[in-house]
């Protein structure tokens, strides 16, 4: 019966399978979402397990260490590239966002990926409103990243629900750099029955410990690269704090104010360069804000780097986000 109905609405599929010649240890290449279906509806039938890395491109050490993981966990691992304009607001960089899907190609083929999709589009429409969308719960949304960026859990919840509709992927693997929407999506799959297991992954960083980010490329200037791993600074100080006493009496804010004083205020390179969102300590389950350190909560932090009087709506400044585990 679901066969049949399945049969009736297939659209003619556009599966790029790559020539005979270059086919072994190749991707198959996917453009649509019903092609994508049904490669893994197959893969399916056959006993196969499938394993989702979902990503925008500009594949780096982060995304092939989840590849990595992905390959452990399932049969068949397929690697989303799709820029979601979704989660992008209108004043963001959607446009510029770097696309190199080449690059990222080789990168798939050489971590031994089964299939990559890259869907020309997955919605009717680049706007929110003007499709059906999945809204998270304001609590998980409306703090952090939400702040910022209105909309932006809501577009990637709605394009994450139909990339596990697409692969039907019995796990999906999601980096702890993106720890809320982590959280947005952990909540998704519970509230929603989402028939897929949610793996998180450690952060990759640089030897600085700058957390590996498509948008690091865009810290051209030496002193914006070193202004930029005062974030993972401030929060190793804090890991190695709670690593010394355990539990801290005193409030997270005033905590959390001292670092920011200390790191971000006193010295002028940094000062110049780097304007901080948010810094803030939540509980690791709930996403809600605590008053207090101890270790289990996660410490999130935001903000952007680049000369501050160079900036102007055109050139805001590279976004960065960070947290960790006390
Ligand atoms: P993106 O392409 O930026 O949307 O990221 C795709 C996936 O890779 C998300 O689950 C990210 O959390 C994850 N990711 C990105 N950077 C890192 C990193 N440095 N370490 C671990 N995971 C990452």
């Amino acid at each position: 019966m679901f066969t049949k109905s399945l049969e009736a609405s297939v659209q003619p599929a556009s599966v790029l399978h790559p020539t005979p010649e270059i086919s072994a240890g190749m991707p198959l290449v996917i453009d649509n979402p019903r092609a994508c279906f049904e490669v893994c509806s197959a893969w399916r039938l056959s006993g196969e397990t499938i394993a989702l890395v979902a990503t925008m491109g500009a594949l780096h050490e982060g995304h092939l260490a989840l590849i990595r993981h992905a390959k452990i966990r399932a049969n068949r691992v397929v690697v989303s590239i799709y820029v979601n304009p979704l989660q992008f607001s209108l004043s963001e960089d959607f446009s510029q966002y770097p696309r190199t899907f080449e690059a990222d190609l080789a990168a798939c083929v050489q971590a031994g990926v089964d299939a990559v999709f890259h869907p020309k589009t997955l919605s009717l429409s680049a706007h929110l409103e003007a499709i059906t969308q999945v809204v998270p719960p304001s609590a998980l949304t409306h703090q952090l990243c939400g702040v910022s960026r209105p909309g932006h859990f809501s577009g990637v919840a709605t394009v994450v629900l139909q990339l596990f509709n697409c692969t039907q992927a019995s796990v999906a693997i999601f980096g702890e750099k993106d720890a809320q929407q982590l959280a947005v999506i952990r909540r998704m799959v519970q509230d929603l029955h989402c028939p897929i297991t949610i793996e998180g992954y450690p952060i990759i960083r640089e030897a600085d410990g700058l957390a590996m980010s498509s948008r690091n490329q865009y810290l051209t200037q030496p002193a914006d690269r070193r202004a930029a791993s005062v974030f993972f600074n401030m929060l190793r100080a804090l890991q190695a704090k709670i690593a010394i006493y355990g539990n801290l009496s005193q409030p997270a804010s005033d905590i959390l104010q001292s670092l920011v004083s200390t790191w971000l205020k006193n010295d002028p390179m940094v000062r110049d360069r780097v304007t901080l969102e948010y810094f803030t300590a939540v509980d690791d389950e709930t996403f809600l804000p605590v008053d207090h350190l101890r270790p289990g909560v996660r410490v999130l932090i935001a903000g952007r780097v680049g000369s501050i009087k160079d900036r102007s709506p055109e050139q805001p400044g590279v976004r960065l986000i960070d947290n960790v585990l006390l």
